[in-house]
């Protein structure tokens, strides 16, 4: 065996040494997604249709890109649920105030799923036809979900192309569950362009990459 053949049976051999644990360590990383718990609220539905603009529904993309980011988190290994997969509010028929027993009723499928993380998606709408951009609101005086929301945020801005910042809030889907908390407003309908772009599922699909790879960022850090 000359020499050249013998170096590369060496570097063969060291090949297959470095990926057995590498493989190993890729299966490790996807068992401990496995124990995370995430559910994602897409924001109204049914008669609740949230913000408008012309024929565009806050609901429906707030549906649509839950659904890309339900696909891209089972993907990664995670146990996920929705509070909702259709055109529909979580109100009873006969509901004396149909949002308050819609949030009561995702509050109660967030607590029943004992979920680890809860990630409610809307889309946003302001006077100002300027403004654009995905913004992250967090828990208040909640450092965990705060960080989480950074993480988010952070992925956001790679896509806007802005430096949004995240906001606390104290929204009642908040005070009512324990787990790391986030609502995601996904953009604006209001602005001509991110409205066109939040019309398009390309589009949902990016975003909710994006929300993935800061949930996954994020569980690196704490792990
Ligand atoms: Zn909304």
């Amino acid at each position: 065996m000359n020499k050249i053949s013998l170096f590369l049976i060496n570097i063969v051999v060291l090949l297959s040494l470095i990926s057995v644990p590498f493989e190993t360590y890729r299966a490790s990383k996807a068992n401990e997604l496995m124990k995370y718990t995430i559910v994602i609220d897409p924001g109204h539905g049914g008669k609740d249709n949230g913000c408008i603009d012309g024929n565009v529904y806050e609901d429906e993309i707030n549906l649509s890109i839950a659904k890309c980011l339900y696909e891209e988190l089972v993907s990664k290994g995670f146990m996920v649920y929705l509070t909702r997969d259709g055109d529909y509010d979580l109100a009873g028929e006969y509901a004396l105030n149909r949002k308050n027993e819609d949030l009561r009723n995702r509050v109660n499928i967030i607590n029943s799923c004992q979920a680890n993380i809860l990630i409610s998606l809307h889309t946003n709408y302001y006077q100002n036809q300027d403004i654009y951009g995905p913004m992250v609101y967090y828990r208040v005086d909640d450092e965990n979900s705060k960080s989480l929301a950074l993480e988010i945020q952070d992925k956001l801005n790679q896509i806007s192309d802005l430096n949004k910042i995240i906001h606390s809030e104290n929204f009642y889907l908040f005070r009512k569950t324990s787990c790391l908390a986030l609502l995601i407003e996904c953009g604006f309908i209001s602005n001509p362009e991110e409205k066109i772009k939040l019309i398009t599922p390309t589009y949902h699909n990016i975003v909710a990459k994006q929300i993935s790879d800061g949930v996954i960022s994020y569980l690196r850090n704490i792990n």
